[in-house]
Order: structure tokens, then sequence, then C-alpha cells
């Protein structure tokens, strides 16, 4: 932590209306963003107005605190961290100001998300064209300062050339409005001669936009333009600045020479100057100097953003196809990739085997990747858009065919699937865009590292360029990944380096230092789409020439005399080896857990896995994170999780790790809904993480009262339903108090003491003749047996009229309870107990089913990282017999056991919620699947995430109302309106309750209705 003396904080949370954070918790949180540096700020500022950024700014200059603007937090090359000030504009600072269709743009603050952007453009008939793997989390304000772009490059260009305007603050406190024609009073515009001119027929802004878009103007905001526009002297120095040096046909000419070719598209080297010299009146057919081609991509290194307007398209064509051209070699692939550009594609994009494996790791990917034919060494995924899906379709099989033929390729392809319609395409693109995150998912503490990852050249240029670049890595003994943008000539690569080992930081830099001369020599773009930041900041002398990098430090200079704004990103910038995540031969202590995190290298490794890229801040889509997406808070997300997490185990600055409070903040709001286990490309289990971190606090700090009861929950339900109607008069009038004694949530009902036992029942009704159909263990959880014991009766009537044997030995509670809570010593022994009853009887023939999702997917989950040696192993053979209801009645259906002559007529809606440990560990389809098995039913799969109740966590006071704002987000809002003749089914019991709770609603199990068929 710095040493320095903090300067007057409360001065400047006097003057903000939003928040001001000094406390280690918000240091931690933003000292890292997607890349693999670390610098701790010394505080960080939430704006709710451009007036608090105006303040941060002032405050800025007075107390030489540097400031450093973010979003989403997702830029890899280590420009969104800074050790000053964090400006977060994400989590205020995210209206859309205005959507004019007519005239063709959209006016938003900074902090929206590109995809929620495109989702009110929509309805418009419009969208915001460039697009990055991110933009489901990224923002605009983002994407303008990293010159965002992705797949769309080839058709659409990139952020900058989409920025009609844009409201800025600058070094000295003036917010000015930049657009095209903007120029200070006295801006002296002779214009070079025409001898002199600098324009090239090849200019990148001449040759896109094959969407016709309305004309660039220069429309003031709606919100209205400062007093002081145009007026500023800081402007006002820019100006003169440019008119000076970009007025010299020999310093236009040594720019011209320095920058990349003018036919690589993708170039995000250092500021654009080499755009700004081909603007008039440097160059009088360009088009008018707009300092908004300068800002886009200063990484907000000149000034900080407060709203923009961009151009916005119409809508692409809707028919769409992708055809996945599989190649032997990635030779092959990029040759293709010339002829394939030819037919002009919407999206050209390549990757290797190595990503294809990793995806196939993950559980959500493995589904995206079933149009993979055989082993492909290189994957071209080529799309097409067209009046109608079929009409695309068809040009993507034309490709197909052509590339499998012998003569256009040396190696032609091998295989050409085609899938059309959005639905089909999407998976191919969620894919794609899950490469660069799947990357990191590599285990131990060699990881993909992001340095050469965006290196550009001409497109003709890319296959010998690759094939140099191999060879350059062969001599690192780096086995190359290859990910492209290829269509566009960009490639992403990653060497696989040890950063905490010093050699291996020798070679991050020597490898990227050779790569940009290699990039030089091909008159490419060190950075095409991802900036230059910290990471190639320091090869910018030696890419542009001295005295054109000079020309980019004077710039800055004028821009911010002071250096306020984010210091030592593209110019000035510190070695690139220095500031790391990891510290280089660090000791750090090997962490005694009671779960094992072997599989990942330890607990600190688990959580070392999260590299930053921001999936978990994604609101929409999927069920992760949903305590960031009800507070948008960067402490509530997977991400900011794992960093605390990190940040404790290696730089703690307490006695106990376990102990510091950053720790218990950032876990507080986690449900345990396993979301993430699935969703993060890194596949960051934060469920078992915050099991450990509770265990290991529990040790140090003993138990609450809550925690003991809930841990008692079984034994309170056994013992109270001995005798029923006694213990419900007792809770009935004690409740109230027992809620508030305990902290309960008044809002919350408890469950009732069942008049008889599940295990009753069975014993009773157990049919005398043993079903044929085949036989099944029941696993009859402590929530089955004690509390939805309706939902055990459906189930058991059900498998008997199915003709099943169902044996139910006597067993453990599933553990779920202790596992949410941290108890895990109790959690192994009933997990122990229940391996010994069960490891020797089920199997192929005869699986373990439970009804409660949470309980019997902890077997799969949690129950091998329980133990070690025999019994994990055991636990781990066990766990591949362990099914939900639904997955084992989808595993009959397939087998061909059971199908729809087995259920009964009724005409029924139904509405289905999957629990959140379902969606993670299984298949929501599957659930769907089995619902829809009665022929008359007719099921609807919500798009739901978490519930929100999570076992106890909605019950707690302190979490009853964010607990009600995540089940309206993801569940309330899809189910409100719908009739109350649909059934809505959720298997989970916490589920269940919640809508009992929060909307009055009765759900039921799968099994009551496939019950109900009849
Ligand atoms: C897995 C992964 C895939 C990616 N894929 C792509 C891709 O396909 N294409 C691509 O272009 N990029 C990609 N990126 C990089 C990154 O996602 C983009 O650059 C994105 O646009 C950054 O947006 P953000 O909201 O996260 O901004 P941040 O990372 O928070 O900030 C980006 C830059 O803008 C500056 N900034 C932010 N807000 C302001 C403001 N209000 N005023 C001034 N400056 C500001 C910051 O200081 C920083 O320099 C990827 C990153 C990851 C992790
Ligand atoms: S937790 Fe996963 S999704 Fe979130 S930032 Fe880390 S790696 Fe990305
Ligand atoms: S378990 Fe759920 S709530 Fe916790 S970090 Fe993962 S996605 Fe978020």
């Amino acid at each position: 932590m710095s040493t320095n003396p903090a300067p007057p904080w409360s001065m400047l949370a006097a003057r903000l209306e939003g928040e001001l954070e000094t406390d280690a918790l918000h240091r931690i949180l933003f000292a890292t963003d997607a890349s693999v540096y670390r610098e701790l700020p010394r505080a960080v500022v939430f704006p709710r107005s451009e007036a608090d950024i105006v303040a941060c700014v002032h405050f800025a200059r007075r107390h030489g605190v540097p400031i450093t603007p973010r979003a989403g937090g997702t830029s890899l090359a280590g420009q969104a961290v800074g050790k000053g000030l964090i400006v977060d504009v994400s989590r205020h600072l995210r209206k859309i100001i205005e959507i004019n269709a007519e005239e063709g743009y959209a006016v938003v603050e900074p902090g929206v998300i590109r995809d929620q952007l495109n989702a009110a453009l929509q309805e418009h008939g419009y969208w915001f064209g460039p697009n990055t793997s991110t933009a489901n989390r990224c923002t605009l304000g983002g994407m303008f300062g990293n010159n965002s772009c992705g797949s769309t490059s080839i058709t659409v260009g990139s952020t900058r050339e989409h920025t009609l305007e844009a409201r800025v603050v600058l070094s000295d406190g003036s917010v000015v409005s930049l657009s095209a024609g903007i120029l200070s009073p006295g801006f002296l515009s002779p214009g070079p001669s025409p001898g002199e001119r600098g324009g090239d027929p090849n200019s990148i802004e001449s040759k896109r936009l094959s969407f016709s878009s309305p004309e660039s103007r220069s429309i003031p905001f709606s919100a209205g333009a400062s007093a002081g526009e145009g007026e500023s002297p800081i402007l006002a120095n820019v100006h003169g600045w440019l008119r000076q040096h970009l007025s010299n046909p020999t310093t236009r000419q040594k720019i011209r020479e320095a920058y990349p070719k003018p036919a690589v598209t993708r170039r995000n080297n250092g500021y654009a100057l080499d755009l700004l010299a081909r603007q008039a009146p440097f160059d009088p057919d360009g088009p008018p100097l707009n300092l908004c081609t300068l800002l886009a991509g200063s990484e907000g290194t000149l000034a900080f953003t407060t709203q923009l307007k961009l151009r916005i398209l119409p809508l692409p064509p809707r028919g769409s196809a992708v055809v996945a051209l599989h190649f032997t070699t990635v030779d092959a692939s990029l040759r293709a990739t010339q002829l394939a550009m030819e037919t002009s594609p919407f999206m050209c994009e390549l990757m290797d085997d190595t990503i294809l494996h990793l995806a196939l790791q993950n559980h959500d990917q493995r589904k995206n990747a079933s149009f993979v034919e055989g082993d492909p060494r290189a994957l071209l995924l080529v799309e097409y858009r067209a009046a109608t899906d079929a009409l695309a379709l068809e040009m993507a099989r034309q490709l197909g065919r052509s590339m499998m033929e012998p003569g256009p390729l040396a190696v032609p392809a091998y295989a050409t699937p085609a899938l059309a319609g959005q639905p089909q395409t999407d998976k191919v693109w969620a894919l794609r865009a899950a490469g660069l995150g799947i990357l990191g998912n590599m285990v131990g503490d060699a990881k993909a590292v992001a340095c050469i990852e965006d290196t550009a050249v001409a497109l003709p240029d890319l296959a010998d360029y690759i094939e140099e670049v191999e060879a350059l890595m062969q001599l690192y003994r780096q086995n190359a990944v290859f990910y492209a943008h290829a269509g566009a000539g960009e490639l992403h690569l990653r060497p696989v380096l040890d950063l905490k080992k010093t050699a291996d930081r020798q070679r991050f830099h020597d490898i990227t230092r050779d790569v940009a001369r290699l990039v030089k020599k091909y008159g490419g773009s060190l950075s095409g789409e991802h900036g230059d930041g910290r990471v190639r900041g320091q090869f910018l002398p030696e890419m542009l020439g001295d005295d054109v990098y000079q020309l980019l430090v004077e710039l800055k200079r004028t821009w911010d005399p002071q250096g306020i704004f984010n210091p030592g990103k593209i110019v000035e910038a510190p070695p690139m080896n220095e500031e790391l995540r990891y510290a280089a031969e660090q000791q750090v202590a090997d962490y005694d857990t009671l779960l094992d995190f072997s599989a990942d290298g330890g607990i600190l490794r688990a959580a070392e896995k999260c590299n930053g890229s921001g999936d978990c801040r994604k609101l929409s889509g999927g069920a992760m994170c949903p305590s960031y997406r009800a507070t948008l808070h960067e402490r509530d997300s997977t991400r900011g999780r794992a960093n605390v997490l990190r940040e404790v185990l290696t730089q703690n600055q307490h006695e106990d790790p376990w102990a510091h409070p950053a720790l218990a903040d950032a876990l507080d709001l986690c449900l345990s809904c396993k979301a993430c286990t699935s969703e993060c490309p890194s596949t960051v289990n934060m469920t078992n993480l915050k099991a450990e971190y509770l265990h290991q606090k529990q040790a140090r700090e003993g138990l609450s009262l809550r925690t003991r009861l809930v841990a008692a929950n079984e034994w309170l339900y056994r013992t109270g339903g001995r005798v029923p109607r006694l213990a419900n008069l007792l809770l009935d009038a004690t409740e109230p108090l027992m809620k508030y004694l305990v902290g309960i949530a008044a809002e919350r009902s408890l469950p009732r003491f069942p008049v008889e036992s599940l295990r009753t029942f069975y014993t009773r009704e157990r049919p005398a003749v043993a079903g044929t159909r085949g036989q099944l263990y029941f696993f009859g959880d402590e929530f089955v047996n004690y509390q939805d014991v309706e939902v055990g009766r459906a189930a058991l009537r059900l498998w008997w009229k199915l003709g099943y044997d169902v044996h139910w030995p006597e067993h453990a509670g599933s553990g779920r309870a202790q596992l949410s809570k941290g108890l895990l010593k109790e959690a192994r022994r009933l997990a122990a107990r229940n391996v010994e009853v069960f490891a020797d009887r089920v199997g192929e023939q005869a699986p373990l089913v439970g009804l409660e999702p949470s309980a019997i997917l902890g077997f799969r989950d949690e129950y091998p990282k329980l133990f070690r040696g025999d019994l994990a192993a055991r636990a781990q053979v066990l766990s591949g017999h362990c099914f939900t209801f639904d997955e084992w009645l989808f595993r009959e259906f397939t087998a061909g056991r059971v199908g729809p002559d087995d259920f009964g007529h009724v005409q029924q809606e139904v509405v289905l919620h999957v629990h959140c440990h379902e969606k993670a560990l299984g298949e929501a389809s599957q659930c769907a699947a089995v619902l829809s098995l009665p022929r008359h039913f007719n099921v609807t799969l919500l798009d739901s995430g978490c519930c929100g109740m999570a076992g106890s966590f909605g019950y707690e006071a302190e979490h009853y109302e964010i607990s009600q704002q995540i089940a309206e987000q993801s569940l309330y809002a899809k189910l409100r309106g719908r009739s109350t003749k649909t059934l809505i089914v959720a298997a989970g019991t916490s589920c269940r309750h919640q809508l009992k709770d929060g909307m009055g609603r009765r759900a039921w199990h799968t099994a009551e209705v496939l019950w109900r068929s009849w």
C-alpha cells in the first residue's frame, strides 16, 4: 500500500453526488482488469453525473492524483488499471439518452453496455455495428477508449468510424463537445498544397459501411453543449499543435511511413495521428477535422468521455448462415481466408484445435461445438447475410463446396458443415467469442498471456506473417495457439508463460519485442483492437520511430500538461514486465483446505483461474452472476470475489487471510448458485471457494445461532415430525419471535411439519410385487422427506405406475445446508455415510435418483472433493451414477424404456424454471424434454436465472431484499401476466418457496406435473 500522505478525500467526497471509496476492498477490486497487470489505486469513484467527473479532474489537478477512467474493465493491455483514482462509469452512467432513428444516431452515457444499446435499437430496426467478444458487458465508453471492433469489422469497421461526437472533460476541468468541424476560434486552415496531400485512396474510412448509413453530421447533443465549448485553452493548444505539425508535409510524410500500411484495417498503434493527417485542412480532400478520430483509441489518456453520439446503422439482413470450413493445417485455413473474403462475407473468423480442445472442457461450450466434425487443426467460420436464411445458406454452401474442391486450395477443406438461422449461428459465435476467455482456462501457473494477442497485418500478408510468427514461437519453445479475426488480417496469439517466474517474465518481454519487430517488417499494427496500454506502450518508439513517437508524447502533453489522465499508457509506458498480477518468485503459503482443490493446483490457483474477462458482468442470458446483476457492484461479481480471494491469499495485510474484512464483504452476496462453474470460461467455482472460506472462518470464529439452526434443519423436522400437530402449534406461536431472534426475514413463511414423513408413506405404500421395467435407488433427501412430502409421493407413485422397482435404503441427509454454510466437517460426515450406503449398490442398471437438484447434485460436485484417497475415488465413481429426477427420466427416454405413450392425455400449459445447480451441472433442455413427454403438455422453458432464494440465503433478514430483487429480475418478471391455469414447474424446493412467498404462486415439481397427466 502507498506510503504517500493521503489526499483530503473528504473534500472530494463532499463534492460528489456519487460514491468515493478508499477502503481495502475497493482498492483490491479495481487493481486489475483482464490484463496481467496489478496496480493498487488509492481510491475509487463511482460518478453519478458529469459534474462528478469535473470534480474529480479538479481534485486530481490540485492534489496530483492521476485518474484512470474505467468502465467494464475488460481491457487486455492494462489500460484500465492505475495507481491514482479509478473513476468507474459503468455503475451509474448507463443511460441511453436519445435514439434518433430518422437521423441515424444514438446518444449514450459512457457506461452503456454495447449489447444493451443494440437491444434498445432493435425495435427501431437499427444497430450499433462494431462489436467485441465482450459485447455483453463492455461499454461504449470503453469501446471508444480502445477503439474496439470485432468480428463485424470487415463490414462495419471500428468504433472510431461510428463516433459522431464526444462530450468530454478536459484536463483543466472544462467540458467540450467534439465533432467534425468543431475548431477553436482562429484555427488556421490554409491546407497543404495539392502535391503535399497525404490522403490515401485505400483509406480505411473510405472502404467500409456496406450497409447504407446516414452521413456523419455534426448535430449538437440533445443534452446541450457546455458554455465553454470550443473555447477551452487546452483545445486551442491542441488545435495549434496539430496545425503546426500536420500542416508540415515532411512531418505528414514521416507519419505516413511510420504507421501501418493503409491496407491494414485494424490499427490501434499509438494515437491516430495518421488518420488526422488525412482530414481537412491537412488534406483538403479529406473529411473535416474531427478530434473524435484521435480520442477513439486514446485509452483515457487525453480526456474523460461523458457522452457519445454514435452513428447507428439499419439492421443487417435477417437471414444468416455460417459455414464451418474444417482444415488439417492452419496455413490452408489462412489461404482460404483470402478466397472467402472475395465473396463479401459478413464475418470471417478462425480458431485452431487448441482453442477447440479447451472449449470442449467447458460445459456450455461443449454444447456449442456440436457442429464440429472430426478433429480439425483449424476451423474457418464464415457467415453470410441475406434476405432469408435459405438464401444465406445457399451462399454458405457454395463457399463450402468450392473449398472442398482440389482447385483453388493446395489443401482443401475436409468438411464444410453449414448452419442456418440465428439460433444456430449464435452458438457458433458464442463458441468463438469464448475463445479468448477459454485460453485462460489452463490449470497451474503457466497461462496463455495477453501481449501479442491482436497483431494485425494486411490480409495478403497474413499467411506469410503467421509462418514467421510460428517459426519465432518455436525459437521460444512455444506451441502457438491460433485464433484470428482472419478476414481482417488480425491474429490472436498468446504465448503460454508462467509470470510467477523471473525467466518467463523476461520471455514475456522478449517475445513481445520480437513480434513487434516482425509486425513492423510487414507494415502491420502491433495492436489491431485491444490497444497499447501498458503491455505494448514500451515498444511504440521502435514501432513508430523516435521522431514520430516524440510527436505522440508532445501531443499527450498538450492535451494533458499535468499528466493527470491515465499516465503510463500508450506513451511513456513503464517497462511492460513490471507491476504484474503475480510477484516474481513469491513464496505463498500452502493453504491446507478441507475441500480438495488439487485438480486446480490448490485453492489459490483455483482463484487465480479468473483472468478478468468479465463474463460474470453480463446482464442477460444464462444465470451468472445473479448478485452482480442486482447490485451492479464489482464486489458482487465472480471476478470481484476471485480477485479479493487471490489478493488476500497472496498479499494479505491481516494476521489471518481468512479474517480479512474485504473477503467477508465480497463473498457475502454470493448465492452459491454454481452458475459460474459452467458459465465462467475459466470455470471458476465460487460455490466451492465460498464453502471453504466459510469453513476456515468459522473454524476460527465459531458458529452463529442461525448457522447452527440451518445445519440442524433435518434433525428439527425429524424430531418435530414425530408430533407434527404439536410442533406446528408451537411453530405458529413462536414464529415471529424465533425469526427475530435468529435473523430470519419477517416476510418469510417457514415450512410446516408434515403429518407423515415420506419414509412412512413409502413403507406403507410400496408395492408388494416389484416393478420389472427397471430399478433405481431413491435418495430421499431431507427436504422431500420432511417438508415437500407431496413431491416425493408424486414421484414414488409415478415410478411405481411406470413399473420401476424403487429401493430406498436408510441414508444420511444430503449435507446441502452444511455445504452452503461452510460446515464442511459435518458435510463430510454425512457424505461419507451416503457413499458407504450407495457406492456398492448403485451402478449403470440401478442409478441413484434424487428429487431436489441441489441435494443429489452434491454427490456430483462436492462429495468427491470432500475426501481424499479411497473414499474420494469411491465418491467419484458414485458421482457418475447419480441423477436428478429429470436427468434420470431423460436417460430412460433416450434408452427407449419410457415414451409419450406411458403418460396421460391431459391438456396442460407448463412453464419451466430450471434450478441453478441443474443448469450448471446438467442440461436445462433435458428438463424441458421430459416435461414434454405427455402428448398434450405444451412446455415453455424460461430463460430464467437464479431464483434468489438459494437455500437459506433468501430467508436471512439482511438478504431478503436482494433475494427479492434477484427473483424479480430473473424470474418474477418472466412469469408475470401468465395465466393462473399455466402450471409453473420448478424442481428446486427453494425456487418453489420463493415463488410462493414472492408471487403467491404454487409451483410444482416435474414429478408432480407428470403425475397429473392422467
Ligand atoms: C475475453 C476478451 C475478449 C475480447 N475481445 C475483444 C474483441 O473482440 N474486440 C475488441 O476490440 N476488444 C476485445 N476485448 C478487449 C475489451 O473487451 C474491449 O476493448 C472493450 O471495448 C473494453 O470495454 P470496457 O467497457 O471493458 O472498458 P475498460 O476496459 O474499462 O476501458 C477501456 C479503456 O477506455 C478507457 N475509458 C473507459 N471509460 C472511459 C471514459 N468514460 N472516458 C475516457 N476513457 C475511458 C479506459 O481508461 C481504458 O483505457 C476483449 C477482452 C476480453 C477479456
Ligand atoms: S470469474 Fe470467470 S467470467 Fe468472471 S472475470 Fe473471472 S474468468 Fe471471467
Ligand atoms: S456461485 Fe453464483 S452468486 Fe456466487 S459467484 Fe458464482 S455465479 Fe455469482
